[in-house]
């Protein structure tokens, strides 16, 4: 297997796949508890799991993942308020996003891939991006450019009529669920303890965010919904389903 983690390459390696013209993917997670049964680090690993593969697919190469994200927010991920949940503000990730995009902009880089692994992430990416490619057309530079994506949007309705069997709750409840811990079950199953999901159904919400948040609107466990039917192969096929889609999204966007 080809080395694809930048971090991982001496310079001149590097500098010889970015003249290439080869993209860069970089995967955007976050620190937050993900449930009893599971490490909090899934929304770095999956991503980053994903982003391997596709780089080997597509002759990339793979940026270190950003660990941290946005605020968790309780309809999507449980809320900040849990313990372990470690977050940026919103200003601190697109700054991040911004600054780590003109280095690679300044090594030669011109095709760049933001692999999304934490839902709250994606407004902040966008703008971390858009900054990045105002600045750099001050300095003159035109032709780089950048794809945002969230890893599930690739799965498509037969993987999630396999996985589900007409129960899909939807992904805004799937933090700490079936997706993710399938994932992490088939790619880091020493992380995983199945003997501790707790099986409720899936949290309900009113249409609307409340300020400070009520704590009591999340489920004790963390989750969203219950990661009871999760399983390795339904993990594997997710993977297998979301790196096919990417590489070939990928391949036509720069085209
Ligand atoms: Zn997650």
């Amino acid at each position: 297997m080809r080395r694809v983690h930048i971090g991982e390459l001496a310079w001149p390696a590097y500098v010889e796949k970015v003249r290439q013209g080869v993209p860069v993917l970089i995967p955007v997670g976050s620190l937050e508890q993900h449930g009893p049964h599971m490490s909090m680090n899934p929304d770095v690993l999956l991503p980053t799991a994903i982003s391997e593969r596709v780089a080997q697919n597509i002759d990339g190469l793979v940026a270190p993942a950003i660990a941290y994200g946005y605020k968790s927010q309780q309809k999507s991920g449980g809320g900040n308020h849990m313990p372990g949940t470690t977050s940026l503000d919103g200003l601190t990730v697109t700054q991040t996003i911004r600054d780590v995009l003109k280095e690679l902009a300044r090594h030669g880089v011109r095709k760049t891939v933001l692999v999304n692994g934490h839902y709250e992430n994606s407004a902040f990416i966008a703008e971390g991006v858009d900054l990045a490619l105002r600045e750099l057309r001050w300095d003159g530079i035109r032709d780089f450019s950048c794809i945002i994506l969230s890893y599930w949007d690739f799965i498509d309705q037969a993987s999630i009529d396999t996985i589900y069997q007409g129960d899909f709750p939807g992904w805004a409840v799937e933090h700490g669920g079936v997706l993710e811990t399938s994932l992490m079950l088939h790619l880091h199953p020493d992380l995983v303890d199945m003997s501790q999901v707790r099986n409720h159904p899936p949290a309900t919400f009113p249409p609307y965010d409340f300020f400070p948040i009520k704590p009591e609107w999340t489920p004790e466990s963390g989750c969203l919904s219950s990661a009871s039917r999760a399983s390795a192969e339904h993990g594997k096929l997710i993977l297998s389903v979301c790196v096919q889609g990417i590489g070939d999204a990928l391949r036509t966007a720069f085209d």
